[in-house]
């Protein structure tokens, strides 16, 4: 599961991650968010109803959900079911309130954190991103500062400076994992 404050890289790495390692796959989640430019339905995120989102919630279909910036999002049980049991390794993009919920009901899971070189970087990187409001983009930074207090129960830390040196990093990770006798 790779976690980190928004803006930092994560879905980035994650895309230059499975075109380096086999075996993966990414769980999609569903999310109650509008649709930014440029994202497609079934490949960055099942856009849903709050509406939908609660049913989902009320027939135990989550694995773990959260809300996020105001939105809410949940990982399918039956899509992380379906990728293990294809044997392949599940990669899950998550908040860390919804990947400390999966570690407690799977505690075979591997908790990834994503840090910035820096809290001004990460105000640069969303800034260019330009896909936040400035009120918004403040309240994914106040955040930013509560969920890098919760790293401290992460498995590993990756800070993504170099996005080459932090693939790398991730890539020997997973590798540790699938071959016990390396260390990341
Ligand atoms: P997240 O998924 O964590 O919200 P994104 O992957 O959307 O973050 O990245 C946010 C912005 O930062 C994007 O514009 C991306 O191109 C840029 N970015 C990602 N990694 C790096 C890096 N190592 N160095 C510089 N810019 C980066
Ligand atoms: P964004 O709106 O930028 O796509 O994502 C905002 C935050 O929601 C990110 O921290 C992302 O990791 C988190 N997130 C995305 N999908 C899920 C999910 O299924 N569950 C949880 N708990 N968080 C998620």
């Amino acid at each position: 599961m790779i976690s980190g404050p928004s803006g930092v890289g994560k879905g980035t790495l994650r895309k230059a991650l499975f075109e380096t390692v086999e075996g993966l796959e990414y769980s999609i989640s569903c999310t109650t968010r509008e649709p930014r430019e440029g994202e497609t339905e079934g490949v960055d995120y099942n856009f849903i109803s709050h509406e939908r989102f609660r049913e989902l919630v009320e027939q135990g279909s989550f694995l773990e959900w959260a809300e996020v910036h105001g939105n809410l999002y949940g990982t399918l049980k039956e899509n992380v079911e379906r990728i293990l049991a294809d044997g392949r390794d599940a990669v899950l993009e998550i908040d860390v309130q919804g990947a400390l919920q999966v570690k407690g009901s799977m505690p075979e899971a591997v908790l990834v954190f994503i840090l910035p070189p820096s809290e001004e970087e990460l105000r640069n990187r969303l800034d260019r991103r330009g896909t936040e409001k400035e009120e918004d983009l403040e309240g994914r930074l106040k955040e930013a500062r509560n969920e890098m207090l919760l790293s401290a129960r992460y498995d590993h830390l990756v800070v993504n400076d170099d996005l080459d040196r932090a693939l790398e990093a991730l890539r020997k990770i997973i590798e540790s994992y699938r071959d016990p006798g390396q260390t990341p």
